[in-house]
Order: C-alpha cells, then sequence, then structure tokens
C-alpha cells in the first residue's frame, strides 16, 4: 500500500489544525500545516525587508531560505520561529503573499517532497483542489465567520498576544475576502470534498466525526 493523503481545507478558525494533527496521531500519519509555511515565507520577507508585492524578490528570498516544519514546529534556516509566525501581522502578510504564484510554487513543492515520505494529513486552503488533486479522503471545514473570530481571538489571548475581537473579526474577513478571490489557487470546496460545518460542534465532535468517515473510506 503507497502513501495516503488525506486533505482538510477552510478558512480561518474552522479547526483545521486541531483536527488534522488529531487525525495525523491516531492514524501515524505526519501533519502537515501548510499555512505555517506561507506564515514563515511571510516572515522571511518581512525580516528581509523587502517590497512584499514584488514577486521576483519574494521569490528569490524564500528560495535562497530553508524553511522546514517537523511536526507543529516551523523553522527558518535552522531556527524555531513557530511562535512568531502566529501574530496578526504575519498572518495579514501570509494571506499577501500567497496571491503570488512564484511563491507558492516554491512552496508547493516543498509540500509535495513531504508526501514522498510518509503518510499525511494536510491541511491548508488548496491541499484538495491543487495540490493533492487525487488524495484518499478529502474535507472542507467551515463556520460562520464570528464564531471562527471568537475561536482565534481566544488562541491569541491565550498565546498571551494582546487580541481585540472586533479587529480579529475585521482581519478574518479581509483574508477570508483574500483567499477565495485571488486568482491563483483561491480558497474553493475542492471537488469530491466532504464539507463539514463546526460552527456548532466541538473540536472533539469534529475529530471523531472525520476519524469515523476515514476508517470507512480507507477500508474500501
Ligand atoms: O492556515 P493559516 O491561517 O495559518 O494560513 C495563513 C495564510 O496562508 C492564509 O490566510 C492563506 O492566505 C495562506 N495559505 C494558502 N494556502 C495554503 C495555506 C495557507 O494560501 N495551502
Amino acid at each position: 500500500m503507497g502513501n495516503r493523503i488525506i486533505t482538510i481545507d477552510g478558512p480561518a478558525g474552522t479547526g483545521k489544525s486541531t483536527v488534522a494533527k488529531g487525525i495525523a496521531e491516531r492514524l501515524g500519519f505526519i501533519y502537515l500545516d501548510t499555512g505555517a509555511l506561507y506564515r514563515a515565507a511571510a516572515l522571511k520577507i518581512s525580516s528581509s525587508q523587502i517590497n512584499p508585492d514584488n514577486e521576483e524578490d519574494c521569490a528569490r528570498v524564500i528560495s535562497t531560505s530553508t524553511i522546514s516544519i517537523c511536526g507543529d514546529r516551523t523553522f527558518i534556516d535552522g531556527k524555531d520561529v513557530s511562535e512568531e509566525i502566529r501574530s496578526s501581522y504575519i498572518s495579514d502578510l501570509a494571506s499577501r503573499i500567497a496571491t503570488l504564484q512564484s511563491v507558492r510554487k516554491e512552496l508547493i513543492s516543498i509540500q509535495r517532497s513531504i508526501a514522498l515520505l510518509s503518510s499525511i494529513v494536510a491541511e491548508g486552503r488548496d491541499m484538495g483542489s491543487v495540490v493533492f488533486p487525487d488524495a484518499d479522503v478529502k474535507f472542507f471545514l467551515d463556520a460562520i465567520d464570528r464564531e471562527r473570530a471568537r475561536r482565534r481571538y481566544l488562541e491569541l489571548l491565550d498565546k498571551g498576544y494582546n487580541a481585540e475581537f472586533k479587529k480579529v473579526l475585521t482581519e478574518i474577513r479581509r483574508r477570508d475576502s483574500r483567499d477565495k478571490t485571488r486568482k491563483i489557487s483561491p480558497l474553493v470546496i475542492p471537488k469530491d470534498a466532504i464539507v463539514v460545518d463546526t460552527t456548532h460542534l466541538t473540536r472533539e465532535q469534529v475529530l471523531s466525526k472525520l476519524l469515523e468517515i476515514i476508517r470507512l473510506r480507507l477500508s474500501d
């Protein structure tokens, strides 16, 4: 049996990360947080002091850096940046540079090379639609924006950031709109994906629902 691929796409705050991590742990698969790669690229671009709208410069900075992930830790040139990449500034910058074709090309090659090593649970915005269109099981998680903003707000407070709910909601709406309307790899429901609305579900409920579907699909 070859490596298996499970994809989870959806907007910010739908619980993708927790659920993807939980599934990976239960099944012994690698957890691939592709948003962390975009965030790391954004951090590198920001610290390189280049114009984030200059596609050529952004792609050059990324191709000459080593961005890697190991479980839920993210590294740039060997330095652990897992906490730094979670700020609101980097969330916004990540969604800006994610509109650039050559940036996506660099990061997609990292994502596909990880899938060659092991079975994976990959979460992001274009996993089932573009990066792994032949995945074994595809999910699309969604939830109303106020609930997603509430979760993100609590997460930021928990991490020690000074957050304001209204601002978080505005940021989430801005990011959603950018992710859904960009020309390259916009956030869409991938063909054959199972859509799960997580608005009224706990993370544990989402996890057990997805695990049940995966077990049925993988045993076919
Ligand atoms: O998932 P997360 O919120 O960490 O992603 C940060 C940003 O990276 C998203 O808003 C999106 O613009 C971009 N992204 C993407 N494609 C992915 C994963 C993330 O465009 N596969």
